[in-house]
């Protein structure tokens, strides 16, 4: 087979299985273990021994309230301006705090159902190499009931849209206070556009949230492609080797679209030397190709991927831009929480592949076989060049 098609190609196969053959993968569910079953034997074909290990997660709750909350803000805020600046003068600050609280309710809701972890490794190791894993959840998200193509995206930057109009009446606000007369004809008509940015908003969030009809996705962008090209890597390192100062893992974790607890479970656990591991994190690597490297998560209290490892990415894929997680996450977050090195990984630029997001239009066919070709070979560059980073030199003293 021609070895600059192969990883793809590999990669496309294992996302036909995950998608067609098992399907919709919700966390805690028979699928998402078929899922993990999958991985385990194609880990084990390739010559690796894997481990399952049990994980408890927190369901998603019956009712978010955080979304429905920002649309109250920014109509308030819309309304009160002129007549209340100061309290105006809030709104931007809610709408950061809202995407905080929205984590921190993730993380302290009760576990109360079992998920799963799998994970792969080369036998004999030898335990002072550092570790590097490559790392993808198999889980599947809910269904949003708006699912039509040009809303999701909209729909996807919301948050956004809201923070930048709190930002502009905080603005107007802060004229009006200074004792600038602004004219009162533009009070109605922006009060008037923020009601409706703000009902739209919550309004959407609640129509997704009170009708599940739709189920669950069938998750190929979101997450399938993540652990075809961790298993088509996994295939390549087993045929053309792995650099000798190295370590190599594989894990596909489970419960991620709950709330990452599938990662956070296996930072805490004994399968890693916390100091001597980097993990690789996948996501949505199947969606076009323009190459992401995420280089923060959180909107108020961030946390940074390490700089060198993300420098060395941008060496071997001259391409890839930095990116911003303000509102998304991923279990790499859960692994830098935890005080393991992580990066992440995530492809964009095809329209078709940003309208399906979380909804069940994430089929094998919004799947970008070119995209998931170039973050494969980029990645093998990457873990070429990795023992001579200052990261590895590090650990390997
Ligand atoms: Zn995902």
């Amino acid at each position: 087979m021609n070895e600059q098609i192969s990883i793809g190609f590999t990669a496309m196969e294992h996302i036909r299985f995950l998608t067609e053959n098992i399907g919709p993968r919700p966390a805690g569910s028979l699928q998402e273990q078929r899922g993990l079953d999958y991985a385990a034997e194609q880990l084990i074909r390739n010559g690796y021994k894997t481990q399952q290990s049990p994980v408890s997660f927190a369901p998603n709750p019956a009712f978010y309230i955080e979304n429905i909350l920002a649309g109250i803000i920014i109509i308030l805020a819309g309304w009160g301006w002129y007549y209340l600046p100061w309290l105006t003068l809030l709104s931007p600050l809610l709408l950061l705090l809202i995407p905080e609280l929205e984590r921190w309710n993730e993380t302290h809701r009760p576990h109360t159902r079992k998920s799963a972890n799998l994970f792969g490794s080369v036998e004999d190791e030898d335990y002072d190499k550092p570790l590097i894993i490559f790392c993808a959840h198999v889980d599947s998200a809910p269904a949003m009931a708006v699912d039509h193509p040009l809303l999701v995206g909209l729909f996807a930057h919301g948050m956004t849209i809201l923070q930048r109009l709190a930002i502009f009446i905080l603005f107007l606000s802060i004229v009006h206070l200074i004792g600038f007369s602004l004219p009162f004809s533009i009070y109605l008509p922006l009060a008037i556009i923020t009601s409706l940015v703000g009902l739209w908003f919550a309004g959407t969030d609640l129509i997704n949230q009170l009708n599940r009809k739709k189920g669950y996705t069938t998750g190929a962008i979101d997450n399938a492609s993540g652990v075809g090209l961790t298993l088509a890597l996994a295939e390549h390192f087993a045929v053309s080797g792995v650099p000798r100062r190295l370590r190599l893992g594989f894990l596909v974790t489970g419960a991620e679209e709950t709330g990452l607890h599938g990662a956070m479970a296996f930072a805490k656990s004994n399968l890693i030397q916390k100091q001597k591991t980097l993990v690789i994190n996948l996501d949505m690597v199947g969606a076009g190709r323009d190459v992401l490297i995420v280089e923060k998560e959180g909107s108020l209290f961030t946390y940074k991927t390490p700089v060198e490892l993300n420098k060395l990415f941008l060496n071997v894929c001259p391409q890839a831009k930095l990116t911003w997680y303000s509102l998304k996450s991923g279990d790499f977050a859960a692994f830098l929480a935890a005080g393991v090195d992580a990066i992440s990984i995530q492809t964009t630029g095809n329209d078709q592949a940003e309208a399906v997001y979380h909804t069940v239009n994430d089929t094998f066919d919004a799947v970008d076989i070119q995209s998931l070709e170039l973050t494969g070979q980029a990645l093998v560059r990457y873990v070429d060049m990795l023992p001579y980073s200052q990261w590895a030199m590090t650990k390997n003293d």
